[in-house]
Order: C-alpha cells, then structure tokens, then sequence
C-alpha cells in the first residue's frame, strides 16, 4: 500500500494537523497507561526535528458529542507534557477564532494540544463545515491514528480531502506489520483468538481460518464452539445465533487441513465474581449452574507447544476473565509463551496488550498493535477509511 510519508517532506514553518490516538485509559484526574501516547512520539519528534508547528488532535472516550469534564483531554496534556521535552500549549477550543489564533501564535517546534474532538457531535457525523473548521488550523494534515482508522470522521477522513495529506510513521508501520502478516508469513503461522464474543471476532476467525496453520480459540467465545459440539457448557457465555456458523468452522478447519483447537479443560467459577468457588473440569464438560472463566491446564500445554514450534504468531483477545487473578493464568501463561516465542510476533487488542504488559514481557513481542477495533477490521480485509483517504489522496 502506497502511503504518502513524512520522512522526505519540509514542514518548517508549516502548521500541521497530526491526528492521533491519545484515547488512553484515566483514573481519577490522571492517565494510567500511556502506551499510546509513547507509540506516537517517533512521527512527533519527526516533526519538531523539520520545524514543524504541530496541533494535536484525538478524541478520548465517548463524551457524546458535547463538552463533558469526565473526557477532557487535560490529564492526557499533563502526561504527554512530561513525554516530550517541546513546549506543548493546551486548548480548550477545537476549532473557531480562539483555536484558530492560538494554531497562529504557535513558532517551530511547539505543540498545541487540542480539547477532545468528540465535545462536537459534527467531528462523529463527519460533518462538512466541522471538517473545514478543522482544516482552518493547519497547512498541512497527517494522521497517525491507526487506533482511528475504521472510522469515518470528519479528524480522521473528511479532513484528509482538504489538506496535502500523510500517514504518520505509527499508521505506516502498523500497516505494513498487518499486511506483511498476511501477505508473507512464515510458517507455521499460529493465530491465538480470545475475548468474550464469537459475535464480534467471527469475521476474523473466518479470514484467518483460510490463511493460518493452527488456530487456538480461548476465551468466551469457546464455549459457543463447545456446544456446538454437544459439550455441556453451564451458565458459561453462549451466542446461539453463531451456534451453527461455530460449527461449520470447526468442519471447514477439518476439511481444509487447519488445526483448530477448542479448550479441551476449563476452570469454572460458580458464578462471575474474583472470590467464586472454582472447579477444574475436563471433557465431561462444564457444571449445571456454574460456569467457564478460564483455559485449564491441559489447554494451556496442549496451546504451548503449537507456539513453541510456531513462526509466527497473531493474538487478539485474553483466554478467560484474567481481570481477575483467579482466572488469569491462561492468559497470563498464552503470554508468557508467545514472549518466549522465536517467531514474529503480533499482539493487538487492549486486553491482550494489558495481558502482556502484566507478564511483564510486552518488550520482547515484535509488535504490538495499538488498533484493536482497527487491527481486527484491517485483517478482516476491509477497507479502513482512514487509510483509504490517504491513499486517493497520493494518486
Ligand atoms: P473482547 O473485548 O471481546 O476481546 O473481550 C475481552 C473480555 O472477555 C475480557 O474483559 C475478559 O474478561 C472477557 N472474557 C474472557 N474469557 C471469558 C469467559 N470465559 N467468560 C466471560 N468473559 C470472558
């Protein structure tokens, strides 16, 4: 994919519009992950180094299309602050005279870090006149915002056809990670699938079906392919209308040569609570009245040496409820491997990322993906909007 780069273009003295990413996790007044914020700051240095003036632009959380205290970017703008050694300058306005004079008062290399752009219900609408608003604080507009890309608004795609237009290095790199992922990977390629709803992963768990050698099902969604096959599953989560397709899948894998796994053991909790009484179960299958909350220790072997011997590795979504210690050692255990692994290895989605950054060996996969929703539409093989309008843009 032929994406408009940064790295041979002078920016000096030109006001750029760099659409980010900055949708972090805050507690209390204050961030509590910036990974994020971290992954961005190579395009952000590019940009000081040529003398650019960089206006920042994210959204944060879902403040419903007006200004709502609980989603001012305000805790962001104190930990990017500390991230960077530029001046950064906050604005309360997105767009008008004030934000617009303020993007003017700016000299080479200082930031303004823009109010969240959700306070306006036009940026989700991707409304016109919001996007030439936008277009008003800058010359030139690049968008690093790989997190964002699945979505049409008016900051991360109507904007895109009123300014000169560039991916930012974090938007390039994580697409030629997931495109070199399917295009060439090298095998075995292992693709590790988790997270509570068949409903919303079915899509990928279909495209991978025909492109991986082994494909590892964790998580919630399990126990919609367990009773597909008459396994017994408790008050364990269930999508009856994916019953039949969970099925077909597991025929297709067969009859396709895919090693497809189900858990094959579960720890079960008598009901969704940290201090529930557990049980191990195997292939008799879940209790009546309780329910699975994690991969047991069978699953966990039986996962381990398909990753050992794997080349590359793909994982989206955590192997049970590992938000409570309890339930966490699949996930934690999935982690720990696919870390240990040789192979390339990518992890995307924000409960796998936590997962590896609470095994404590997020540094030694190869990359991790900061689009969840994003990542999972990429490799679907839909088109993003996002990226789309960059690409016409260069044509
Ligand atoms: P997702 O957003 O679809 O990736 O799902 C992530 C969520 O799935 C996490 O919050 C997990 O707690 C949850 N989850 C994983 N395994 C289970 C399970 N066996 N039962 C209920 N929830 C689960």
């Amino acid at each position: 994919m032929n994406l408009p780069k940064i790295e041979s273009e002078n920016f000096k003295g030109k006001r750029v519009f760099l659409r980010v990413d900055f949708n972090v996790p805050v507690e209390n007044g204050k961030t509590t992950d910036t990974t994020r914020i971290e992954k961005t700051l190579p395009t952000i240095e590019l940009l000081l180094q040529k003398g650019a003036r960089v206006i920042i632009g994210s959204h944060l959380g879902r403040p419903k299309g007006k200004p709502d205290p609980e989603f001012t970017m305000r805790p962001v703008f104190e930990s990017f602050s500390k991230l960077t050694k530029a001046k950064v300058l906050f604005s309360e306005n997105v767009i008008g005279p004030k934000a617009v004079a303020l993007s003017k008062e700016l000299k080479d290399g200082e930031i303004l870090l823009l109010e969240n752009l959700r306070y306006h219900k036009e940026e989700e609408e991707n409304e016109k006149g919001f996007c030439k608003k936008l277009a008003e604080l800058a010359d030139v507009y690049i968008n690093d915002a790989f997190g964002a890309a699945h979505r049409a608004h008016a900051s991360t795609e109507g904007v895109a056809h009123l300014l000169p237009a560039f991916a930012g290095l974090l938007m390039r790199k994580e697409i030629e990670m997931l495109s070199g992922l399917l295009a060439r990977p090298e095998r075995p390629f292992v693709a590790i699938v988790g997270g509570s709803k068949v409903s919303s992963k079915f899509a990928i768990l279909k495209n991978l079906s025909d492109k991986v050698d082994h494909l590892l099902i964790g998580g919630g969604m399990s126990y919609t392919f367990l009773k597909s096959r008459a396994v017994p599953i408790g008050n364990s989560l269930f999508e009856k209308e994916f019953e039949s397709q969970a099925f077909q899948l597991i025929d297709r894998a067969g009859v396709n040569g895919i090693d497809l796994q189900i858990p094959v053991d579960h720890v079960i909790a008598d009901k969704f609570d940290a201090n529930a009484k557990t049980k191990n179960v195997d292939k008799m299958g879940i209790l009546d009245g309780w329910m699975a909350m994690d991969i047991g220790s069978k699953t966990i072997d039986n996962y381990i040496k398909v990753i050992k011997d794997a080349k590359t590795i793909l994982w989206n979504g955590p192997m049970g409820v590992f938000e409570m210690d309890k339930f966490a050692k699949g996930t934690i255990e999935i982690a720990k491997a696919v870390s240990k692994s040789k192979a390339k290895t990518i992890v995307g989605g924000g409960d796998s990322i936590a997962a590896v950054n609470k095994a404590g060996v997020a540094d030694k996969i190869t990359h991790i993906s900061t689009g969840g929703g994003a990542s999972l539409e990429f490799l679907e093989g839909k088109t993003l909007p996002g990226v789309a309008c960059l690409v016409k843009k260069e044509d």
